[in-house]
């Protein structure tokens, strides 16, 4: 008895480390994570160009030539770094990125220093270790990795770590890249954040694979108005206008519709889920109206999986206490399908706005396509998610939220979220308050990702 259950102690042993690198790996992801979240890279008041340059010099100190480590940027605190590492050049190069900036995070906000790597009951804590520095730090272990064991890669193995993908603003790396150094990140494909595994109560469920994200754009409604004295107030008032608008858009709703991208993962969100919600889910993704119906009246992150929304996000008005308004204005923040366009979404507002408003388009991310379902990609992340995770089924899905990736899938490069990180789905925290990142799920989306990225890029 004893000695099957010794033997039987041992095989969870032995399975549980067959989900992980070996622990020098471990070790060395472990410590370039840290010096990642400890280094402030917020977009606002810190800078990615120390990081940049320390992770150069490990790259160096680990035997990659100079000529194939890049550090730039599109100003002196956003530098961006690209490290090539040379396969025999059977076919195009595969582009690993991850950004390096994070979304700023105030001490007095935190229960611990957000910059202060901290291990706490099996979470590392510290701004980043969500987004998206967990990837960034596994990109860069990982490929030292391959250098060490001499791999040999059938296509140029490329990580790209930059700035201001947070900031989204006209120092982002990716974009910058692409329009002054393409040659440096050009890739057959690109794998990026974007995407992520799903745990419930603890329970890992799903792992998502990311092909297309919504557009992100600003429209602001505005009523200008002669004004006049308050004690003489009269219907005509830029205030009431702009509210009427509000709330006609607070109960407008987009046409739900579904993208090849969104019926599969509602297709694939059937099978994890049970019960009714099951059932709905598996008729949602054959179309059925009630079946949507419900579910988006139910459920916020399923309906904006399934329409465009646009929400009003934040108000200005009035220049006095004792006088009518001459102005009154709210911005609306409207997250596009890719399938949708912003033509549309601005003549849509301005019917529910009416004609005592004016609709303008004040920020324009633009959109960008879905990544084809490449079989090589979609077979390989199947086939690791089903032998790491066995029962864990793996999700094609569309990000509601924005990453870089648009700017390669504009461009024809297709780009699949794909991490192998698991995050609860209750409790997400990337930049909110004490973020975090499961330790062992760090550990087994490191070998995740090793065995991804070589599987993708073997001699065939
Ligand atoms: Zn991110």
């Amino acid at each position: 008895m004893l000695r099957s259950l010794a033997v039987f102690l041992l095989t969870l042993r032995v399975l549980a480390a067959q989900n992980t690198l070996p622990d020098a790996d471990q070790k060395l992801a472990r410590q370039i994570c840290q010096e990642m979240v400890e280094s402030r890279t917020g977009y606002t008041t810190g800078s990615t160009t120390p990081l940049v340059e320390a992770l150069a010099a490990r790259f160096k100190a680990a035997g990659f030539p100079a000529a194939d480590i890049f550090v730039g940027g599109a100003a002196p605190k956003k530098a961006n770094l690209v490290v090539r590492y040379r396969g025999s050049g059977t076919r195009k190069p595969i582009l690993l990125l991850a950004h390096l900036d994070v979304v700023e995070a105030l001490r007095e906000d935190w229960t611990m220093d957000p910059f202060v790597f901290s291990e706490k009951d099996g979470y590392f804590y510290g701004r980043g270790t969500a987004d998206d520095k967990a990837q960034a730090s596994i990109w860069v272990a990982n490929l030292i990795k391959f250098k060490r064991e001499g791999f040999r890669p059938s296509r140029d193995i490329i990580v790209a770590l930059t700035a201001d993908e947070e900031g989204g603003g006209p120092f982002n790396g990716v974009d910058w890249l692409l329009k002054n150094h393409r040659e440096l990140i050009d890739a057959e494909f690109a794998l990026n954040e974007g995407a992520r595994g799903m745990l419930i109560n603890g329970k890992r469920v799903s792992n998502e694979i990311g092909l297309a994200e919504k557009g992100f754009s600003n429209f602001r409604f505005e009523v200008r108005n002669k004004g006049g004295h308050s004690a003489r107030p009269v219907p005509d008032n830029a205030i009431y206008h702009l509210a009427a608008a509000l709330s006609r858009l607070a109960t407008h709703s987009f046409p739900m519709e579904l993208t090849d991208v969104t019926r599969v993962y509602f297709r694939q969100l059937a099978k994890v889920e049970t019960g009714q919600l099951a059932i709905d889910l598996a008729q949602l993704a054959e179309g059925n109206q009630a079946a949507m119906e419900k579910i988006a009246a139910t459920s916020a992150p399923l309906n904006a999986m399934l329409r465009t929304t646009c929400v009003a996000t934040l108000l200005e008005g009035g220049h006095a206490e004792n006088a009518l308004p001459q102005l009154a204005a709210a911005n609306i923040n409207c997250r596009i399908l890719p399938t949708d366009t912003i033509a549309n979404v601005l003549s849509v507002l301005k019917q529910v706005a009416g004609d005592k408003v004016t609709v303008t388009v004040t920020k324009d991310e633009g959109s960008s396509p879905a990544s084809p379902l490449r079989p090589d990609v979609l077979k390989a992340f199947e086939r690791l998610t089903d032998i790491m995770w066995p029962g864990v089924i793996a999700v094609p899905s569309m990000a509601v939220g924005g990453s870089d990736s648009r700017y390669l899938r504009v461009l024809g490069i297709p780009s699949y979220g794909a991490q192998g990180l698991f995050i609860d789905r209750d409790d997400v925290r990337a930049h909110g308050r004490d973020e975090r990142m499961l330790v062992r799920s760090y550990y087994e989306g490191q070998k995740f990702l090793y065995e991804l990225v070589k599987s993708l890029s073997s001699e065939q």
